[in-house]
């Protein structure tokens, strides 16, 4: 997903909580940001297991 297009999602979603079932790797300018992308609410994270860390992270 293109780093604009994350953008838009994270405006239309307006900080709803998410609990971010699919990412998709970050694009700008066509090369991957290492970043990834939550498909429902544009929320992104570096590496693909951000979701799991900041879940882990509620928890402690
Ligand atoms: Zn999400």
């Amino acid at each position: 997903m293109k780093m604009s297009e994350a953008s838009k999602l994270r405006a239309k979603w307006d900080n709803k909580p998410c609990n971010h079932p699919d990412l998709s790797k970050e694009y700008h300018l066509g090369a991957a940001t290492g970043d990834y992308v939550c498909t429902t609410c544009g929320e992104c994270g570096f590496g693909r297991d951000w979701v799991k860390r900041e879940k882990d992270e509620a928890k402690s």
